[in-house]
């Protein structure tokens, strides 16, 4: 080509690169220029700029140039506002991929895992404008020139997978297929938090992190998180993808970018009474395929044989057994060809990943989203913060498109809060501020959202018009992370057996041993025990002797005795307090969560072993 030079062959592979249309070309082209230029991957520090130095080639240069526009912001502090984070990413859907990039530019290493090992989704996304704008910014149009050309505002969930592997890859994420996360290994002996993975003895299982990053897609719940059900009326949904081949007649046939019932009876009368098919709602979308997004009700499902017997449980509805698949792929292309006009004659399938005629049915009628965006464990010392993005977070309802607009809007959301950990800002309050944007997000919509689009950043405040970022206070967090500091908390906490101090015995045991002998103090429990503020200088004392003077304290002067434990366990300790003085002095006001939260820290701290 006259635009590489001729003697250079990683000119050659970077368009390889860059154009490579699955996930295995591009990880194959992407291992071959790192060769050829002699970079190693895994050096993720030093990654993009020896990229940049020594692929000297003005395609790549392009690229580079609006990476760096990206990269250059002041959020990411050049690079260095997480330089001692690592971070691994469940998923390389487009919300993992996504989260992944942010965290890179924000100086983590980044490892994402996914279990598959090709992207075969057809299906199209709808993208919200800033979404769009966003891709364009990481140079979605150099690897896929297609790109929201003119009107268009989708993409196929397999492009937009590829488009950020490759800006993943670019910027030295690890991103691991064909691996399957199969739970969290807690530290123990020098090791810190790693993964159980299958395959087993796959490299990524040695990888230690602080941050683990759950983008596993809808029904994917870590282990902490607890998921709520929406249940609406039974909702059935059709998708369906046929072939594209790009002719001029099929170039000139209009989208349908959403037509509902409600608004237009006459096209679904007409389609009722032409066809037995009777939908709610219908789009269309022109992409690498023809793709097609119903919503079908039940009654005509039945008559024309899609669905073979009626139950009234979705999940027995719509199981394997239960669905005849020839008629549902009839069923999909006489909508699809009525809908329309008849200008599609030659609709013929594309193929799913299985290989089979790319057409589905699912029930939406429940709809899942999680209580809490963000978690933090803590066992032996080691800290995990836990965060979920993308469907697995809110599951989006596909018609009206919401799932990578709030799933981006959680990636970002969440390297904001990846951000706040690795500068060090106190976990209850990253994760007091994480739940406080956390709550918008469902609310969300194009037009509530800020439209200048080109200042959006991982700052929530650039994004959402009314966020309150400390909505959420700290002390209300304590019990999202409590449960995971000790998991024999777990029982009591979940059980809500709270007047059980069983799950917290072995705390109550501690704290009694370490505090035995001290004047006026006799800890009994892990509330009103605490409330003159001695017990706690007890620990202290205890533990450095050094750091206070029992002998100067009353019993009576309670507020005080609060505040010196208070303040010496922030400064000596960098253990933030959840309560004020007054509320541990004031008998009733004393939040055993909070407490309990309070003195596993101080626990873990003064039983850490020492460098
Ligand atoms: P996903 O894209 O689901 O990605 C999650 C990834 O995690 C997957 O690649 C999965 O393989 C991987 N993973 C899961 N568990 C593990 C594990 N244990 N170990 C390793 N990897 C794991 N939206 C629309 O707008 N229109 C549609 O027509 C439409 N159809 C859909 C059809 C289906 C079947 C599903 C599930 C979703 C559909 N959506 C649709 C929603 C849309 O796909 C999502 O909003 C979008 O893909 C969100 O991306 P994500 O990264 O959160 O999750």
């Amino acid at each position: 080509m006259a635009d590489q030079d001729p003697v250079n062959p990683s000119h050659a592979t970077f368009d390889l690169f860059i154009q490579a249309q699955t996930c295995k070309d591009v990880k194959n082209h992407f291992a071959e220029l790192c060769k050829q230029l002699n970079i190693d991957p895994k050096d993720f520090r030093t990654f993009y700029p020896k990229l940049k130095e020594r692929l000297n080639y003005w395609k790549a240069k392009a690229l580079w140039t609006k990476l760096d526009k990206r990269a250059s912001h002041q959020d990411y502090q050049q690079g260095k506002a997480c330089t001692k984070n690592k971070c691994l990413v469940l998923g390389a859907g487009p919300c993992g991929l996504r989260t992944a990039i942010e965290l890179s530019l924000l100086g983590a290493q980044v490892v994402v895992l996914e279990k598959r090992d090709s992207f075969s989704r057809n299906n199209v996304l709808h993208l919200w404008p800033f979404t769009i704008y966003d891709l364009r910014g990481l140079g979605a149009k150099k690897f896929y020139g297609k790109f929201c050309t003119g009107s268009l505002d989708h993409i196929s969930i397999r492009q937009l997978q590829l488009i950020l592997l490759k800006v993943s890859l670019l910027l030295g994420v690890e991103v691991h297929t064909g691996v399957e996360f199969q739970g969290l290994v807690e530290p123990s002996g020098d090791n810190g938090w790693m993964a159980k993975l299958q395959p087993t003895s796959h490299p990524a299982a040695a990888f230690q992190f602080d941050v683990f990053i759950s983008a596993g897609g809808g029904r994917f719940v870590p282990d902490g998180f607890k998921h709520k059900e929406l249940r609406g009326k039974l909702a059935i949904g059709i998708t369906a993808n046929f072939i594209n081949r790009n002719t001029a007649a099929e170039a000139q046939v209009a989208e349908i970018s959403g037509v509902a019932r409600i608004y237009n009876q006459k096209f679904f009368q007409e389609l009722l009474t032409e066809t037995g098919i009777d939908l709610e709602n219908i789009v269309y979308y022109k992409d690498d395929t023809h793709y097609f997004v119903m919503t079908a009700k039940k009654k005509s499902l039945l008559k024309k044989g899609v669905i073979k017997q009626d139950y009234s449980d979705a999940e027995e509805l719509l199981a394997p057994a239960n669905v005849d698949y020839e008629a549902l792929c009839h069923y999909a292309h006489d909508a699809a060809y009525f809908s329309t006009g008849g200008k599609l004659p030659d609709l013929e399938f594309a193929q799913n990943y299985a290989g089979q005629r790319d057409v589905a049915m699912f029930d939406f009628t429940c709809m899942h989203r999680a209580e809490n965006a963000s978690l933090v464990r803590e066992r032996r010392g080691k800290k995990l913060l836990m965060g979920l993005v993308g469907d697995c977070l809110v599951e989006p309802f596909w018609p009206l498109g919401t799932g990578i607009a709030r799933g981006f809007l959680a990636a970002f959301d969440t390297a904001w809060m990846v951000r706040s950990w690795g500068m060090g800002v106190a976990h209850l309050k990253v994760l007091a501020e994480r739940e406080s944007i956390y709550q918008l997000l469902s609310q969300t919509t194009p037009e509530n959202t800020s439209k200048n689009y080109g200042a959006y950043s991982i700052n929530p405040k650039t994004r959402y018009q009314r966020v309150n970022l400390s909505a959420i206070h700290p002390n209300q967090v304590s019990a999202i992370i409590l449960y995971l500091l000790n998991r024999d908390l777990n029982h009591s906490l979940f059980n809500h057996d709270e007047d059980s101090v069983s799950g917290f015995e072995e705390l109550l045991k501690w704290c009694q041993r370490h505090t035995a002998g001290y004047k006026n103090v006799n800890v009994t429990d892990l509330t009103q025990s605490w409330k003159s503020g001695l017990a706690l200088c007890a620990l202290i004392h205890h533990f450095r002797p050094q750091l206070i003077d029992m002998s100067g304290l009353e019993e009576s002067n309670t507020i005080h005795n609060n505040q010196l434990a208070f303040s010496i366990l922030e400064r000596e300790l960098g253990i933030p307090p959840v309560m004020s003085a007054i509320d541990l002095a004031n008998s009733g006001q004393i939040d055993k969560l909070s407490m309990v939260f309070y003195l596993t820290q101080v626990q873990n701290a003064f039983t850490a072993p020492t460098a």
